[in-house]
């Protein structure tokens, strides 16, 4: 598998999924999910509500992934998966590190062979980005997955430099 690292805008990639931080209520929220709704348009939403309608009536729990329809957004899927709020006393790795590996599952049921994760978790759930990036890059080249580019798709400089720390680091 290639992984890509890009500073910019998940709602601008052109790839087969783009991997959405979401909320467990699916509803819409702030940060790349409030990014990915304004961009992508109503339809994205309302496959939203029909999935709390039908298969998590409670939400989506934190670690999950679920596929909807991209709207309007140049990929073809969103695939939207709840990190975990970070935690001083309890270690939510795994948690974090299973939002990468059940969306790259969901991807490959999906058929899809390119996919786009933003760093999950850095944003209102307060993840340390340093770490964060370590959890994000080591959960993907771990995976057994049919996608062949992984890009990881991060808003500013220093989340860039931190997922460049982590990938060399991975790579030895
Ligand atoms: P979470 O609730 O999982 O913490 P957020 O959406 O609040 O998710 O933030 C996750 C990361 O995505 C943060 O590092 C944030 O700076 C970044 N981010 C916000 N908007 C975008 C966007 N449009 N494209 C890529 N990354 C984004």
């Amino acid at each position: 598998m290639d992984i890509e690292l890009v500073q910019g805008d998940i709602t601008e990639q052109h790839v087969d999924v783009i991997v959405n931080a979401a909320n467990s209520s699916l509803l819409g929220g702030g940060g790349v999910d409030g990014a990915i709704h304004r961009r992508g348009g109503p339809e994205i939403l309302a496959e939203c509500r029909r999935l709390r309608d039908t298969r998590y009536g409670k939400g989506l729990p934190s670690g999950e992934a679920v596929a909807t329809t991209a709207g309007r957004l140049p990929a073809r899927w969103v695939v939207h998966t709840v990190g975990p709020v970070h935690s001083a006393t309890e270690d939510r790795s795994a948690v974090l590190a299973s939002c990468y590996t059940r969306s790259l599952r969901v991807a490959d049921e999906l058929g899809a062979t390119t996919v786009a994760f933003p760093a999950i978790s850095t944003g209102v759930y307060r993840w340390p980005m340093e770490d964060a990036a370590r959890i994000a890059v080591e959960a993907v080249q771990a995976a057994s997955t049919g996608v062949r580019t992984c890009r990881f798709v991060l808003f500013d400089a220093p989340a860039y430099a931190a997922f460049e720390r982590a990938l060399s680091a991975a790579r030895g």
